[in-house]
């Protein structure tokens, strides 16, 4: 090719650009007076703080009744504050039970209505007692540093948020028209953010993509419509009057807005000590282990918890929950506590995402995974599914997974010890439940259908769960006299029957 040639193709390259990029600029433009943004022949943009209220469902993410349903839901009542110069936002919400029957996890049912005050600001996260709490006694700030992330996101991913962003992103914005609509793609902290505006250039919709332990690349796709003014005093100021947010293809969040406030001064986030101490601190991730009895060592530390139990050759994991680095961690500690047993089979009690999540490293590790039958065919979809946002060591070295069944009873034995899997009936929690028995130890293994409150707690409300769990055992004619549970602390059946009211 020639110099001359060169010069021309060049010179065309820069002109594409710059009227793509004007393209762009105009776009947003468009979509910013569309929604109120911008006022007058300069561009002004008026819009720093923001509130709206709001009434219908928020749903427990991964928490399904059964595989491949859609998220169980509660019912809320929602207010979001939020300033787009700090950046910060505070969602305030009142969830509670919905109708008819309840079935899944994530903390269903309620037992009373419950109030949740998430909060970020700047990079710290934390969940409040009453709005602003942390500052007055009698009020309570609990630092949640691993949600910065994810509640900036929501910020940025609002409708005046992404149209900041995107003008933000300057010439990494890209346009595209889909359908006759257009599109704006920009990169946003490590991935991709797509906004789609509709006919009259307001957001309709807004799509992202972030990392999940279960399902890998994940996306977030919000759909904002009927945009109307909200506001007790008028002004050219829109927003949709609903809102759906899907993630992983089923609802997180249904929401009806009745009244927003735009720039109001008192929408103020400031962060508590604790909370700027806790970031600069952060608490160790670590192992416990607890020998429970011969051959049984209950591994425990941060929220959830596993159980190792050694058979002549190999070693039995029951659990391994929550992420890679977890797993990890508990697969490392199984090896330094009993050398030369490999984990054979890790028993899942149910498909819920936070007990799941650390299984994908132990097929890594060639682990033979034992689940309910029916979450079979869901994990060995969800576990084909690309993770390139942040792969895990199973993306880095794939391996076909090896998953053994149970329907309703199993039992894995070696003549010297044995394991004995069932699948707990009646649970309103996971339909998919299993719970594990030694009997060598009489010790009985379960995940959420009993966690035991601390040593001193008053005794509180019967829990359905728990009885239906006692029904469980009698119906198998366990003789249970340790329990270690999943979650909490270990204790014994007495434990289990005064949790039921009995003396
Ligand atoms: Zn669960």
């Amino acid at each position: 090719m020639n110099r001359h040639l060169l010069g021309t193709v060049a010179a065309a390259v820069v002109l594409g650009q710059s009227l793509c990029a004007q393209d762009v600029a105009a776009t947003l433009k468009a979509a910013e007076y569309a929604l109120g943004m911008v006022r007058g022949p300069q561009r002004i943009d008026p819009i720093n703080t923001f509130e709206y209220w709001g009434t219908g469902s928020t749903h427990a993410f991964g928490q399904a009744y059964r595989p491949g349903m859609p998220w169980p839901a509660f019912k809320v009542t929602y207010h979001a504050s939020l300033s787009y110069a700090v950046p910060a936002m505070r969602v305030d919400v009142t969830r509670s039970n919905p109708e008819g029957l309840v079935q899944g996890g994530g903390g269903l049912p309620l037992a009373a209505p419950q109030r949740q005050i998430q909060v970020v600001s700047g990079g710290f996260a934390w969940n409040e007692s009453t709005p602003g709490a942390g500052f007055s006694p009698g009020t309570t700030a609990t630092p949640a540093p691993g949600t910065a992330n994810d509640r900036l996101l929501q910020l940025w991913t609002t409708p005046f948020g992404v149209l900041k962003m995107a003008v933000e992103a300057g010439a990494k914005a890209k346009l595209a028209v889909e359908g006759g609509l257009n599109t704006i793609t920009f990169p946003f902290s490590d991935a991709t953010v797509k906004m789609t505006l509709n006919a009259k250039q307001q957001v309709e919709r807004v799509e992202t993509r972030s990392d999940n332990p279960v399902l890998g690349d994940t996306v977030t796709e919000t759909t904002y419509s009927d945009y109307k003014d909200l506001g007790e005093i008028p002004s050219d100021v829109l927003f949709p009057s609903h809102i759906l947010e899907k993630q992983g293809g089923f609802p997180v969040l249904d929401l009806t807005v009745t009244k927003t406030d735009p720039n109001n001064p008192y929408v103020v986030f400031p962060v508590p000590d604790n909370v700027e101490h806790a970031a600069q601190t952060p608490a160790p991730v670590k192992v416990d282990v607890q020998k429970v009895a011969a051959g049984v060592w209950y591994l425990t530390g941060g929220s959830h918890h596993s159980v190792a139990v050694e058979f002549k050759n190999y070693m039995v994991l029951v659990e391994c929950p929550l992420n890679d680095e977890r797993a990890l961690m508990v697969l490392d500690t199984v090896k330094k506590t009993i050398p030369n047993k490999p984990v054979r089979y890790v028993v899942n009690t149910h498909h819920h995402f936070d007990h799941l999540g650390g299984l994908r490293a132990c097929v890594a590790q060639g682990a033979t995974i034992i689940t309910q039958a029916e979450n079979r065919p869901y994990y060995e979809t969800v576990w084909a599914q690309p993770h390139t946002l942040n792969p895990d060591r199973l993306a880095k070295s794939p391996s076909k997974p090896v998953i053994e069944t149970v329907t309703d009873k199993r039992v894995l034995t070696d003549g010297t010890q044995s394991l004995e899997l069932y699948h707990l009936q009646g649970s309103n929690h996971a339909g998919t439940m299993l719970i594990a028995y030694v009997p060598k130890a009489k010790v009985l293994i379960e995940a959420d259908v009993f966690n035991p409150a601390p040593a001193n707690a008053p005794p509180g409300p019967v829990v359905q769960e728990n009885v239906n769990l006692y029904e469980n055992l009698k119906r198998l004619n366990l003789d249970v006299q340790q329990i270690t549970p999943l979650h909490g602390r270990m204790v014994s059946i007495a434990d289990l029957h005064r949790a039921l009211g009995e003396k």
